[in-house]
């Protein structure tokens, strides 16, 4: 089954994303429970979820994934913004315990300077204190391009923070991976997706694996950048990411497009990619 999406836009709450995502020929999204910036997060109405059940049944649906604010950062030099970080962290899980099918991925941070050291277990001391407000939710650090300062553009430092950190099992703490992020990171998934996914499954493994983001990316291989492209547009290309959807090992996780797109750039997307899947 293929379940792909893209990033919608919450602000008609979580019925109105379903018809959307029919809309656009999408059976999975992406969206954030608060403004992306970190302001206050909008109420979650049990009518809403009841009509975005049907949808999501109606349709067959696979899980749908909470994008995490960008501004939070759980290994900031700065004591208040970590805190400000676990605040938000530990509310948005709170929260996400009333919608089904739940992914919570966020990214693991930018250190600004403190180094990898000092950074990973401060990750670690957030994920143990929010992490027992996910009962139902599964919380998902995404692999990212090594822009400045970031954590997690080796595979090796997101398996370092999963193994340390206290709760850990695959259901409840796995991976999102971006395809134009991991490929701004050096990994060569255009020429050599078999020996990366192999590489993933050796040092955090595929198991953990539990979401995608399907982006081309405006920047060449190895670039250190995050700057996303419409598929077809970008470094990677349109075969390449064609390849990957359809990777045996990758069956089943759902996909969602950020790619610099509306509603109707995302409809063909999703069109293109459906037209070269094979069951
Ligand atoms: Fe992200
Ligand atoms: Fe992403
Ligand atoms: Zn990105």
């Amino acid at each position: 089954m293929l379940y792909l999406g893209c990033h919608l836009s919450s602000a008609g709450g979580f019925a109105a994303m379903g018809k959307t995502a029919v809309k656009i020929g999408a059976n999975t999204f992406q969206f954030f429970l608060r403004n992306p910036r970190g302001g206050a997060a909008k109420e979650i109405k049990d009518e809403d979820i009841a009509e975005y059940k049907k949808v999501a049944s109606e349709y067959k649906f696979g899980k749908i994934l909470a994008h995490a604010p960008y501004t939070l950062n759980p290994c900031s030099k700065d004591a208040s913004t970590r805190e400000f970080a676990q605040n938000v962290f530990a509310d948005d899980l709170k929260r996400m315990e009333n919608i089904p099918g739940n992914l919570y991925n966020f990214h693991p941070g930018s250190h600004v300077g403190q180094g990898i050291d000092v950074a990973i277990p401060q990750i670690v001391e957030i994920l143990d204190a929010v992490m027992p407000e996910a009962k139902n939710t599964t919380v998902l650090l995404e692999t990212m391009s090594g822009k400045g300062s970031e954590v997690g553009s080796r595979f090796e430092e997101l398996a370092e923070i999963i193994s340390k950190a206290k709760i850990n099992a695959p259901e409840k703490l796995g991976v999102c991976l971006d395809t134009c992020h991991v490929y701004s990171a050096g990994y060569d998934i255009v020429n050599h997706l078999d020996e990366v996914l192999e590489e993933f499954d050796k040092i955090i493994g595929l198991n953990r694996l539990q979401a995608i983001h399907l982006n081309d990316s405006m920047t060449e291989f190895n670039s250190h950048k995050d700057r996303h492209e419409c598929l077809g547009k970008g470094s990677l290309g349109a075969d390449a990411l064609i390849k990957f959807i359809n990777h045996p090992a990758l069956r089943g996780i759902p996909i969602n497009l950020e790619t610099p797109n509306e509603l109707e750039g995302y409809a063909e997307e999703i069109t293109l990619l459906r037209n070269n899947y094979k069951e």
